[in-house]
Order: C-alpha cells, then sequence, then structure tokens
C-alpha cells in the first residue's frame, strides 16, 4: 500500500519545557505550511507533561518514584496542552488530545479504534496531539520519553517520515561534550550496529527519559518498516519546512541523502 504524505514529528520533554509557548508557535506555523505548500499531514507526539508539571510545582525531589512520576503527568498534561492550543490557534489550526499506551497498539480491537481516530482526526484537519498515557501505563517514563512511542504511531499510521526533535543537533561521531571536534552524522541508511555504538546507553536528558540511545531504537523500529527518520535539534528555525525540501539538516537514517547528486 502505498505511503500516505504523512509525518509523526515528537517534541521532547526539554524542547517543550525550555522553548515554552514562542517555540510551539513556532513549530504550529510549520505544521500549516507543512500542509499548504507539501500536503503533508501531522500527527504530533508531546513530551513534557511531567517536566512542565514538575517547573509548576516547584516539586523538589530529585528521586521520583514512578508514582510521583504519573501524578506529576496527570497534573502537566493539560497545561501543556493549553499552551498547544493557543499555538495551534495562532496558526489557525485546530487541535485534539489522544492519550494512548504502547498496549493500546498492540491489542487489535484498540489498535484499530485508534486508527479510525487518528484517520479521522486528519481527514477533518485538526491536528492529533498525542502522548503517552502516564497515569495508566509506565512505559516511556521508564525509558524513552515518547522516541518509541512517536514510531509505533508512525509504523501504525503508514507515515513516511519521524521526526523526532530534540536538544541536540543529531547524532555524532564522538561525545560533542567531550570531544570539541565531533562531528554531525549527516545521514545514514539505516540504523545498525555501528551506529548504536555512537549512542551512550546511559545518555539519559536530565529533563525527560529520552537520550541517543532510545532515539536509535525508533529509528531502526521505523527503518524496518522503510519510514525515514530525522533527529534535529527543536529549535532551529524552519527545521521542519528545511525537512521537506529536502534540505540536509540533523541527522537522517534512511531514503535518499540530500546531499546525494
Ligand atoms: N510522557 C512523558 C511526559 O509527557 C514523557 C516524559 C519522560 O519520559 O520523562 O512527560
Amino acid at each position: 500500500m502505498a505511503k500516505n504524505r504523512r509525518w509523526v514529528i515528537k517534541a521532547g520533554s526539554k524542547m517543550v519545557c525550555d522553548g515554552g509557548p514562542l517555540l510551539m508557535r513556532a513549530w504550529m506555523l510549520q505544521v500549516a505550511q507543512l500542509k499548504k505548500k507539501y500536503n503533508i499531514d501531522v500527527i504530533w507526539v508531546t513530551s513534557g507533561a511531567i517536566a512542565w508539571a514538575v517547573a509548576r510545582t516547584n516539586f523538589k525531589a530529585t528521586k521520583r518514584t514512578l508514582p510521583q512520576k504519573q501524578a506529576l503527568s496527570a497534573i502537566g498534561q493539560p497545561l501543556v496542552m493549553d499552551q498547544y492550543v493557543l499555538a495551534l490557534q495562532s496558526a489557525n489550526l485546530l487541535g485534539s488530545q489522544v492519550l494512548l499506551t504502547a498496549g493500546d497498539m498492540k491489542d487489535p480491537v484498540r489498535r484499530k479504534n485508534l486508527q479510525n481516530t487518528l484517520s479521522e482526526l486528519v481527514k477533518m484537519k485538526v491536528i492529533p496531539i498525542l502522548n503517552e498515557n502516564d497515569a495508566v501505563a509506565t512505559e516511556e517514563i521508564k525509558f524513552g520519553d515518547n522516541d518509541s512511542l512517536a514510531a509505533k504511531v508512525a509504523v501504525m499510521m503508514k507515515a513516511e517520515r519521524v521526526v523526532l526533535m530534540t536538544d541536540v543537533e543529531g547524532l555524532f561521531d564522538s561525545d560533542p561534550n567531550k570531544n570539541p571536534d565531533a562531528t554531525l552524522v549527516r545521514y545514514r541508511p539505516k540504523v545498525g550496529k555501528a551506529e548504536f555504538a555512537l549512542a551512550d546507553r546511559k545518555s539519559i536528558s536530565k529533563v525527560g527519559t529520552g537520550g541517543m540511545y532510545s532515539k536509535l531504537l525508533a529509528a531502526e523500529t521505523a527503518g524496518k518498516n522503510k519510514i525515514i527518520t530525522h533527529l534535529v535539534k527543536g529549535d532551529i528555525p524552519n527545521n521542519l519546512l528545511h525537512i521537506a525540501q529536502g534540505t540536509s539538516i540533523g541527522t537522517q537514517f534512511g531514503g535518499r541523502d540530500a546531499l546525494a547528486k
């Protein structure tokens, strides 16, 4: 079956919280342009509920228990959505909230229901804003910051691309924090051992639970389903439009190398 011109775009916790309303507005203006100029439908995956709640509640504990994180997610989710609603409005778009779990995508009946809902929202030109339902599931809080959720949704919805927006420029050939000569890996046809060797399994973001390793796992899942993955820094102006134009930005796994003649 032909792939839809459908992208799954995921915004990481740090991007959402540090970027706040201004960055969200810039993203949604791009989402509107992706549809208008390229006929690309976007399914948006957001993290940041827990991080937003931590900021708002002055929650001090550094070692949070899983139930505490779940409670924080329930506090933060409507706060993050408030910001998205305003950002969507400023781009003349309407959004919707879908909270889901990996289990929802495994169970055949729930999976079909989810597919129907998302397809219908896209048909209605409403942007689905997804997050893991952390109050009932803990898979992504333990490890992943929604990276794997984004890849699974992309597979389920037969997307063309997954864009993982994070606070680093992409995958580097060595740790850029330790090696000033580290260079950005711009393109790899797929994720394999060599790429995993470049990601530190323990490199977990202090704000969300994702790191390079969980992004590579997500890119691997997507790649097995012939879906292209981009790792890009979330606050680079017009990052999503650059990808649509075929400009080389961040790290791309799969598809055509933008710089190849
Ligand atoms: N779904 C979580 C959130 O929105 C993911 C964050 C994390 O992994 O810590 O906060």
